[in-house]
């Protein structure tokens, strides 16, 4: 059985008073955190002390890194040095990242690529646009990310799939649960083409797009759901509930 995942994407946000706040609330809350792997991903600076005081069992992960251990690479994230901070998890790809900084599906291949040999745990990124999705090109767009990350990818025990439709982030506006389930349904039937029906069985495919403390429980009952990736709810105690949804 797949263990449930429940990631909170902080985004560019918050202040070192915010930052305090959400920590000491999580470190108070009764989570579920056998049931449920949960990681928070705060902006880098924050990195550091939210992994100094954080209860263990919740993940920190950066939401961006970069594919060189180290180097003249001003502005980046060093995935080796995560790993040393006790920084196992990674965002990749987010769409965010593809559409404002402009990164390309290789390059978001090689990042994951490198961070899983660093060592961590990568929630790799995928979704359609808006026009993408009324074109029709819905399953052709992600299986192009897809196929990207497997160019590269080796270890798949250490990728999380997080499908957000770029409609649904930041607007209010959900994927209804059957349409999240149709794309993870097609997600799953391609690893089980390209990489075997082991790796399939066992892939983390989790949905991000205005998920929050209401509508998570309609998503429970596809089967190939198996979390979440939340943007702005996770700044708010109703993160909890979500954690909390099989309860
Ligand atoms: P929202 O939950 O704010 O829509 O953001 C989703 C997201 O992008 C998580 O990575």
């Amino acid at each position: 059985a797949r263990k449930f995942f429940v990631g909170g994407n902080f985004k560019m946000n918050g202040s070192l008073e915010s930052q305090k706040k959400i920590i000491e609330a999580l470190n108070a809350a009764k989570l579920n955190t056998e049931k449920v792997e949960v990681v928070v991903a705060p902006q880098a600076l924050y990195l550091l002390n939210t992994r100094a005081e954080l209860r263990k069992d919740i993940g920190v992960a950066a939401q961006n890194v970069f594919s060189k251990a180290h180097g003249a690479y001003t502005g980046e994230n060093s995935a080796q040095s995560l790993a040393d901070a006790g920084i196992t998890y990674t965002l990749t790809g987010h769409s965010e990242r593809r559409t404002i900084f402009k990164e390309s599906d290789e390059f978001v291949a090689d990042k994951t690529q490198y961070a899983i040999e660093q060592g961590l745990i990568v929630i790799a990124c995928i979704g359609e646009t808006l026009a993408e999705r009324e074109a029709d090109k819905t399953i052709e767009v992600c299986v192009r990310q897809l196929n990207a990350l497997a160019a590269k990818v080796k270890d798949w025990s250490k990728v999380v799939i997080a499908y957000e439709p770029v409609w649904a982030i930041g607007t209010g506006k959900t994927a209804t649960p059957e349409q999240a389930q149709e794309v993870h349904v097609e997600i799953r039937k391609w690893a089980n083409e390209k990489l075997g029906a082991q790796i399939a069985d066992a892939l983390r495919i989790i949905y991000g797009g205005s998920v929050n403390g209401g509508n998570c429980k309609d998503f429970l009952k596809f089967e190939d759901i198996d979390g979440f990736l939340v943007g702005g709810a996770s700044l708010k105690p109703e993160f909890h509930n979500i954690i909390n949804v099989h309860n």
